[in-house]
């Protein structure tokens, strides 16, 4: 007998999900975890969330190791390059700069990252010229001035009362429950016509569609919630936000973890060098930059402003 899986979409409100089972594979811990997929939207919520998600997140989990602080001669070389990258000169962009870019940022505009891990972003930001930064993390070991104007907080956006230029979010809002309250939060915390950067995996990548539980990006229990287009806009929509453009921006991980899962080998990069040659992961990396042009890739920018 098939039971309908029960709830709605976090993000379209549709009761017409389907359910399908994965499991942990960057570690290889197994499990079994169940996916809901929406049948309007496309969107992926994980149905029964671990009490105690940190049992999948190893101590050296890569957002949480030490922060690298440059020295002065490396600073001041990168706080010049910033200069003259954000005044439109090309070769010098960092990075991170093709994101940065489009959110044409003042560098007095007070910057919010969400789930920042560590804060090197915004310490990078800091060294190239930006002058008001705000990390916020929950597991960041606790408050910390990392620089000048710049610093984290071991706490939600939402504890915070004050309001941004900008907020953004990398690769953490696929980590957290309610994307609903996640994008509220940013609304209430942005000032008019202030705006939000959300980077994250899409279930509308073609390796989703074509490898189902084995794409790494499914990344089974730590991704809680993963939007689709449609979902996204929709739940954006609703709460105020103009969606202003998606950009893809997915990589050469997306074929070679997928690659790596189906071959029933856990995620490291001694198993990417192992498995893979130069030249493969280099056909990936082109792959990668076709399918971002085609608008197949597995991760996107979604771009989205306050209305005033
Ligand atoms: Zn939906």
């Amino acid at each position: 007998m098939l039971i309908k899986p029960s709830g709605i979409c976090k993000f379209c409100n549709s009761s017409s999900l389907h359910e399908f089972q994965a499991q942990e594979r960057m570690l290889g811990l197994g499990g079994k975890f169940i996916y809901q997929e929406c049948r309007n939207c496309g969107s992926l919520q994980l149905s029964n969330i671990p009490k105690d998600l940190s049992t999948y997140y190893p101590k050296d989990y890569y957002s949480f190791s030490p922060l690298v602080k440059s020295s002065p001669l490396k600073n001041l070389i990168k706080k010049v390059r910033m200069k003259l990258f954000l005044s439109g000169v090309a070769g010098l962009a960092p990075s991170y700069g093709y994101w940065l870019n489009r959110l044409e940022p003042n560098l007095k505009d007070k910057i919010a990252d969400v789930g920042c891990g560590n804060g090197q972003l915004i310490y990078e930001l800091h060294v190239g010229g930006f002058k008001n930064l705000h990390g916020f993390d929950p597991f960041a070991e606790g408050d910390a001035m990392l620089a000048e104007n710049c610093y984290l907080w071991k706490k939600e956006l939402s504890e915070a009362d004050y309001s941004f230029d900008i907020i953004m979010m990398h690769h953490s809002f696929e980590h957290m429950s309610d994307p609903k309250q996640v994008l509220t939060d940013c609304y209430n915390h942005l000032n008019p016509g202030g705006k939000l950067l959300v980077r994250t995996p899409i279930s509308d990548a073609k390796v989703f569609q074509e490898e189902m539980e084995l794409w790494v990006q499914l990344d089974a229990p730590r991704h809680l919630v993963i939007p689709s287009i449609k979902g996204f806009r929709s739940v954006a929509e609703e709460i105020g936000f103009d969606l202003k453009e998606v950009v893809f921006d997915s990589e050469a991980f997306q074929f070679l973890g997928t690659e790596l899962y189906k071959k029933g080998y856990p995620l490291s990069p001694e198993n990417l060098d192992k498995y893979f040659t130069p030249e493969e992961q280099m056909e990936y990396k082109e792959k990668a930059l076709l399918y971002n042009e085609k608008g197949l890739g597995d991760q996107v920018c979604f771009y989205l402003v306050k209305k005033d």
